[in-house]
């Protein structure tokens, strides 16, 4: 599902991502961990283009997105992101957060999109408060919202940037709860976290990043209890 061969990222002449190689198969959970500044959310965002990847390729689903002609619209539809800061819109109610997009890009009538996001306002755990607005909802209730609103694009993968590093310590498993159970139904995903039970637990594969390349990767067994590179333990050995 995505496939990425010598990702180099330059900011200037800082280089932020040197060279990140890695293939992610339809289904999948990558959880992604490492150091502040070692370049995960960089190569989150080259995902979606929210940055322009310097050199190296990146295919997703069958598109190549250093393709000149590439709809960037439509790659940010069918791959979604979910940010540490959840980014509603404010003045709208939570059911018209998640229909704004829908509505916009014409994939369903205005009654159909109503539906569906409350559909996925329900399977999150807030569809008694789709006519609130973002200000009157805890901080886990905005993240869960913010997941409802991504998924109502239909995408086919789902990117997180550490997506409950802003929450309150109690709402941080509402919100794990619900991307875990996304991942059980099969929805291919990258997680930058800091969260390493939640790696432990659902990932099927964890990378860790260290100086703009994947230094390891493996099973969650093979990085939590048999990390191989000196960097790993040392960063396993300050977070776990
Ligand atoms: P992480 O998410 O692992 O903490 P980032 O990808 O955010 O790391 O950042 C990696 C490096 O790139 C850092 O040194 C950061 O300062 C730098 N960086 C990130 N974004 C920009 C930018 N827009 N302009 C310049 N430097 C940036
Ligand atoms: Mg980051």
């Amino acid at each position: 599902m995505i496939y990425v061969k010598d990702l180099h990222k330059y900011f200037g002449k800082l280089e932020v991502l040197k060279g990140i190689d890695c293939h992610i198969g339809k289904g999948e959970c990558v959880c992604v961990i490492g150091a502040s500044g070692s370049g995960k959310s960089t190569f989150l965002r080259c995902l979606n283009l929210l940055e322009t990847p310097t050199k190296g390729e990146i295919i997703i689903g069958g598109t190549n997105l250093m393709d000149k002609n590439l709809d960037v619209d439509d790659l940010r539809k069918r791959v979604g992101m979910v940010f540490q800061h959840f980014n509603l819109f404010p003045h709208l109610t939570i059911l018209e957060n998640v229909t704004l997009a829908p509505i916009r890009h014409k994939m369903y009538s205005e009654k159909e999109a109503r539906e569906k996001a409350m559909e996925l306002l329900n399977r999150v755990g807030v569809g008694d408060k789709a006519d609130n607005y973002p200000a009157q909802l805890s901080g886990g209730q905005k993240q869960r919202v913010a997941i409802a609103r991504s998924l109502a694009l239909s995408p086919e993968v789902m990117l997180f940037d550490e997506p409950t590093s802003a929450l309150d310590p109690e709402m941080v498993g509402e919100v794990l709860e619900v991307m875990k159970q996304l991942a059980q139904e099969g929805m291919t995903m990258v997680v930058v976290t800091h969260e390493m039970g939640f790696a432990k637990e659902v990932a099927d594969r964890v990378l860790f990043m260290d100086g703009g390349v994947i230094l390891e990767e493996g099973t969650p067994e093979q990085i939590f209890d048999h990390p191989k590179e000196d960097r790993t333990k040392e960063f396993l050995s300050k977070v776990l």
